[in-house]
């Protein structure tokens, strides 16, 4: 016997289908959507389909932006040639929440994973190496702070970016390439760390 309506059923699948959230939350979340007023969840749903279709990536750092290059790239106050490396959006927010970070960023979407199928050409590898191209260009000295959760395929995936700098010509020697340190142990996950903690690790990172 079918307990719950069909459109129900869906309704909690789409949200239990969402990080963080199991079965039961996704019900008690449903449930609360059809008690409120329509309106919560009209504007719910314009502003899912607002962020998928409308939002776009920052042409030089891959953060989401409404313009072709974001605030932060744009900003004649942050500094170009520091350049700080986050596996995705939710990292970058939480080391910019610190204040602390004068620099800019580069989201490479992922970080290499051969277990999960995830190669230098599903991340934005070549992306980064044209970037720090680009920045060598303006800049006497680039600084690259890897931003990478401590964790093993953070650690694989700063060593290959090394590897991959050394063996250009145009940016071997030319960048200097530091990681996040103190504070951050091993197998952290940068965006749930207090901004204490990564301010710390911002402070005491050092050269890889
Ligand atoms: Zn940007």
């Amino acid at each position: 016997m079918k307990i719950l309506p069909k459109s129900i059923e869906e309704l909690i699948d789409g949200i239990s289908s969402l990080p963080g959230i199991g079965p039961k939350s996704a019900s008690r979340i449903a449930f609360f959507l059809l008690r409120a007023p329509k309106e919560l969840s009209d504007n719910l749903s314009t502003a899912i389909t607002q962020a998928r279709d409308g939002v776009k990536l920052c042409k030089e750092c891959y953060h989401y932006s409404d313009e072709e290059i974001c605030p932060i790239c744009s900003s004649d106050e942050r500094d170009k040639s520091v350049i700080m490396l986050v596996e995705d959006a939710l990292d970058l927010l939480a080391i910019e929440k610190t204040g602390d970070f004068e620099g800019v960023y580069f989201v490479l979407g992922g970080i290499l994973s051969p277990m999960n199928g995830i190669g230098p050409d599903e991340i934005r590898l070549k992306e980064l190496l044209d970037r720090l191209k680009k920045s060598k260009s303006k800049s006497k000295e680039i600084e690259l702070i890897i931003g990478l959760n401590p964790n093993m395929e953070g650690e694989s995936t700063a060593l290959y970016i090394q590897k991959e700098i050394d063996a250009n010509k145009d940016l071997r020697g030319k960048v200097k390439i530091t990681k996040l340190a103190r504070g951050l142990s091993s197998g952290a996950d940068i965006d749930y760390l207090d901004e204490y903690t990564i301010r710390k690790a911002f402070e005491g990172r050092s050269a890889l």
